[in-house]
């Protein structure tokens, strides 16, 4: 899938034949996950807790905690949002959560090589361009008083 063109821009990005075999290798194991349908975000984890009963043996000394209970954990526009599960609910969801994270780790993989290719872009070579600088703390120039003679270079 070399050869993608922008229109602006008829110089072809070339990808390496290895990064190449690696984001196809990526690709097939992306849609294999997404293929299951089995993609969860967020974490389980096990939570022990105390009741409201004072003389329950969870506030004994030493404690014995009720549990061990599972949670669902999430991001939920940008709040925690968690959920009880059942032990069963548990030992099936987790497989879910631990697609999530291979997809987030193939992206990220996909990511770098990207990154490693633009670093290796031969365009890089040319001639530098002067680092543009920063103006915004300068106080803009009056604009020069109109020249009305041509001037011609
Ligand atoms: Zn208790």
């Amino acid at each position: 899938m070399t050869g993608i063109t922008d229109p602006c821009h008829p110089e072809a990005v070339r990808v390496a034949a290895s990064h190449q075999a690696e984001a196809t290798k990526i690709a097939a194991e992306l849609a294999a996950i997404a293929a299951t349908g089995m993609v969860l975000p967020g974490s389980i984890t096990q939570r022990r807790t105390r009741c409201g009963h004072p003389n329950c043996a969870c506030h004994a000394d030493p404690p014995r905690l009720h549990g061990p209970y599972w949670q669902w954990t999430r991001k939920v526009a940008a709040r925690t949002v968690c959920r009880w599960l059942s032990p069963g609910q548990q030992h099936d969801y987790q497989a879910w959560i631990n697609n999530d994270r291979r997809l987030r780790d193939l992206l990220a993989r996909l990511e770098a090589l990207g990154a490693d290719a633009l670093d290796a872009d031969p365009r890089w070579q040319r001639k530098p361009r002067p680092a543009p600088r920063d103006t915004r703390w300068q106080r803009k120039p009056r604009p020069a008083p109109r020249d009305t003679r041509q001037t011609r270079s």
